[in-house]
């Protein structure tokens, strides 16, 4: 039984959700305590709790403390099976992190795998839907881990409601192959989007012509996607920055009493701060690229390194959670000014400065 100290770090549900992952792929039974401990409202939330019955439901677990608040949970998976599944997360809580909490284990499986999640499809705190299907999935289809993605229904809060299909396909006979991520490469493209649903058009328009004029981006590299049925309301405001090696999505959530000019000045942020480094993944990537890696140099028993802008308390606390269930090193070394920091994840044995 692997205990997790859950304040730890960040402290926050993604401890929960890479001790679920990584329990369902070593098959170790894990103990989390101190869940959440230091957030306003501590334990686990219905979000949480979905991606604890995900987890519960694709690896026949037995699980202890899966309530509403609760602190404490103890986690024993079986195998983990494939086919097709359903999860709904019952508020416009994160499919997206449900599905991150079982895509590790899924890619592993030796049979495909459907998942259909409802509930939000763009939150405040967590990665989008166009972040994992732009910018994480191609990564994982590199190491050799194919997924689709695909958006049914946008899903904002409070109302939720958003629906996504992906199906993961088992990885091939040659396993995962880790991989240096160190360049961007060149820019190929780069594209923003603000969806409306439900809502006024004006306020897209105005929330693009402040990003534009912050960038320094033309008409051209602007556009408001068609609304689907019974989509809505919400808002979101993407930049996606297509790159050789690695495509990044920067995005704002609307919200009531948050003005346009505030949604588009946060995401000019966000780009301005990735274009002034030359580090290969953003924030955001470089603490949720680190689990697949870590798990393909496990299996292959070779190292390999990225790059990024900075190592964020996220990403410091996911690779110790990571140290605890595999045994791989993980080293951070900062890079001279403006390059950012290199991180580099090592199999047993691999000593080599
Ligand atoms: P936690 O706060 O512990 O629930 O973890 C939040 C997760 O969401 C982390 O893996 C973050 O990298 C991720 N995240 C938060 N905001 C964004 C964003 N704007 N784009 C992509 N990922 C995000």
């Amino acid at each position: 039984m692997i205990h997790i100290d859950a304040s730890q770090g960040e402290g926050g549900g993604q401890v929960l959700r890479t001790s679920l992952a990584l329990s369902m792929v070593t098959g170790q039974p894990v103990l989390l305590e101190k869940i959440r401990a230091r957030r306003p409202r501590p334990g686990l939330m219905r979000q949480h709790l979905t991606c604890v019955t995900a987890a519960q439901a694709l690896s026949g677990a037995q699980v202890e403390g899966a309530t509403p608040g609760s602190q404490t949970l103890r986690f024993t998976p079986g195998p983990v099976r494939g086919g097709e599944h359903h999860f709904s997360v019952g508020t416009a809580g994160s499919v997206m992190l449900v599905l991150q909490s079982v895509w590790p284990a899924l890619m592993l499986a030796e049979s495909p795998v459907r998942l259909t999640l409802q509930g939000g499809t763009h939150n405040p705190m967590a990665p989008s839907f166009h972040f994992v299907e732009r910018a994480y999935a191609p990564l994982l289809r590199r190491l050799g881990a194919p997924a689709e993605l695909r958006l049914r229904r946008c899903g904002f809060y409070p109302g939720g409601g958003g629906e996504i299909e992906v199906d993961l396909h088992p990885v091939g006979p040659e396993g995962l192959q880790p991989f240096d991520l160190t360049e961007r490469g060149a820019l190929l493209d780069q594209q923003a989007e603000c969806l409306v649903p439900g809502l006024k058009r004006s306020i897209a328009e105005r929330e693009l012509e402040v990003l534009r004029g912050q960038l320094g981006w033309t008409f051209d590299h602007s556009t408001i996607p068609v609304t689907r049925q019974n989509e809505g309301p919400g808002n979101a405001l993407l930049a996606t920055l297509r790159h050789e090696h690695v495509t990044e999505v920067f995005c704002a959530i609307g919200e009531k009493s948050r003005s346009a000019e505030n949604v588009a000045g946060d995401v000019a942020r966000q780009v301005k701060r990735y274009a002034s480094s030359a580090g290969a993944l953003g924030q955001y990537l470089a603490d949720q690229w680190v689990l697949p890696l870590a798990l393909a140099v496990w299996r292959s028993g070779r190292a390999a390194r990225y790059t990024c802008t900075d190592v964020s308390l996220h990403a410091a606390t996911n690779f110790s959670v990571i140290g605890q269930f595999l045994p791989v090193r993980i080293d951070t070394r900062p890079l001279p000014k403006g390059q950012g920091v290199q991180v580099e994840v090592k199999p047993p044995g691999d000593n080599a400065p």
